[in-house]
C-alpha cells in the first residue's frame, strides 16, 4: 500500500515518526482520514484517539487535542499529550475522571468549568483507548 510520513510531536518528545498508510483523526470539524497524497491541510484537533494504519492493521493513541498540519513531505501533528494503549494508566484516568465530574458537579467559574470539560474528555479518551 502506498504510505506517507508522519510525525507526533509533544512537549516531550518525537511521540512517533515512521511511514504510515492512513491515519484517522478527529479535528475541531468531525473526523478526517488522511491517506497519501491529501490535499495541503492546517486543523485543529479535538481531544480524541488517533488511529494509524500501518501495514494493515490499526494502533491506536490517545490525543490531548492540538494540531495537524497535512504537507507533501510530511504530517505533522503536535499536541500536549499523547499515549498509546499500552503506556495508559487506567486506575490514574479513572480518578481524573471522577476529579473533573466532581468539579463540573460544583460548577463555579467558566474558565474552571471548561477546564474540568477537557479533563475529563482527556480521561475518557484515555478510557476509550486503554480498553
Ligand atoms: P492527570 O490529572 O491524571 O494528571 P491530565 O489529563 O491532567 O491527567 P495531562 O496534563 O493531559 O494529564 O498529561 C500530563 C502527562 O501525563 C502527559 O505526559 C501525559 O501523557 C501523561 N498522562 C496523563 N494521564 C495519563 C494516564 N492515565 N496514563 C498515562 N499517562 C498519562
Amino acid at each position: 500500500a502506498s504510505t506517507f510520513e508522519l510525525e507526533i510531536v509533544t512537549p516531550d518528545k518525537k511521540f512517533y515518526e515512521g511511514s504510515v498508510e492512513r491515519i484517522v483523526i478527529r479535528t475541531t470539524n468531525g473526523d478526517i482520514g488522511i491517506l497519501k497524497d491529501h490535499m495541503f491541510t492546517v486543523s485543529p484537533l479535538q481531544i480524541g484517539a488517533i488511529k494509524i494504519k500501518q501495514e494493515g492493521k490499526y494502533k491506536e493513541a490517545a490525543c490531548a487535542g492540538g494540531f495537524i498540519q497535512v504537507k507533501e513531505e510530511k504530517t505533522t501533528i503536535i499536541t500536549d499529550s499523547a499515549e498509546w494503549a499500552d503506556e495508559i494508566d487506567i486506575k490514574r484516568a479513572e480518578e481524573a475522571k471522577k476529579r473533573a465530574e466532581e468539579r463540573l458537579h460544583k460548577s463555579t467559574e467558566d474558565i474552571d468549568m471548561l477546564r474540568a470539560k477537557a479533563a475529563l474528555k482527556r480521561a475518557l479518551t484515555r478510557l476509550q483507548v486503554a480498553k
